[in-house]
């Protein structure tokens, strides 16, 4: 009975070591990807390497402007940038500070075009190919415009669990995964602004012509943004919404758990 417990241990380990192993490789495949299309690319072990390859890269007296992104929030990175001085702005604070009364989504707007023209901006993807490609779906745009527009320095931070084989791959995440649930949950399960988009109710995509669905743009970024440094973290961490359904159950629900734990709820307009 101990041998076999003690093979399976050592067979158990054998796995995750060939699992971490697999993963890192893959994560050393997208970053000479990245570096061929003159993308900065950059390998954090773990949430707090990550946070410091992300601080080593934005200059103190910096302003920030943020893109809505679960990552970026599950990082703890925003606090640690305000209690050194680096004035951060982010329309997207966590649920509660905008009440959703027409003056506070004035205000919002207000921070949101400021953080779209400055020093820095930090956001998250929905996907990275495995050859550096960066793959996002947006509702509004300013997350995606800010990847490549409008500051000298952006910076994207992504999960392992981003990384997608190919483009296909990265279209059937987005649309049959990544998207209906970001809808579902928020305005939902969270009781976030209500939305019209089918996918709400249902939790799929019906390649809906809602007046407020999510998928409006897409973009791919292949290469360097002639005016701004792009530069992609990827953190051997699972982070923000991404997941394939092959993978097992303990690990999807821990990123949806981690996901509903952080993500920025649109508030319901009071008035
Ligand atoms: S296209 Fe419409 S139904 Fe499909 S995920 Fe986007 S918002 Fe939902």
């Amino acid at each position: 009975m101990g041998i076999a417990l003690g093979r399976g241990f050592d067979s158990c380990r054998l796995l995750y070591a060939f699992k971490r192993f697999w993963m890192e490789k893959q994560i050393q495949h997208c970053l000479t990807a990245l570096q061929s299309r003159h993308i900065k690319g950059i390998f954090a072990e773990n949430f707090e390497k990550g946070r410091q390859k992300i601080l080593d890269l934005i200059p103190m007296n910096a302003v920030v402007g943020i893109g809505d992104s679960t990552a970026v929030k599950q990082m703890g990175i925003l606090q640690i940038l305000k209690d050194r001085g680096t004035k951060v702005l982010n329309p997207f604070e966590t649920q509660g500070n905008y009440l959703g009364t027409k003056e506070a989504e004035e205000a919002r707007r207000r921070v949101q075009k400021e953080a779209s023209i400055c020093d820095v901006f930090l956001t998250g993807t929905n996907a990275i190919t495995q050859d550096g490609r960066l793959v996002n779906m947006d509702a509004t745009g300013n997350r995606v415009a800010g990847m490549f527009w409008g500051h000298p320095i952006s910076i994207v931070v992504v999960g392992k669990n981003k990384i997608v084989r190919d483009l296909d791959e990265a279209f059937h995440r987005i649309r049959n995964i990544i998207a209906p649930n970001h809808v579902r949950i928020r305005s939902v399960e969270l009781g976030g602004r209500k939305r019209k988009a089918p996918c709400a109710a249902t939790g799929e995509c019906s390649d809906c012509r809602a007046i407020d669905k999510v998928c409006n743009i897409l973009t791919i970024i292949e290469g360097k943004p002639s005016r701004t440094n792009l530069n992609v973290v990827i953190v051997n961490e699972d982070m923000g919404l991404g997941f394939d359904t092959s993978w097992s159950q303990t690990r999807i629900t821990k990123i949806i758990k981690n996901y509903k734990k952080f993500v920025w709820i649109s508030p319901r307009k009071n008035r």
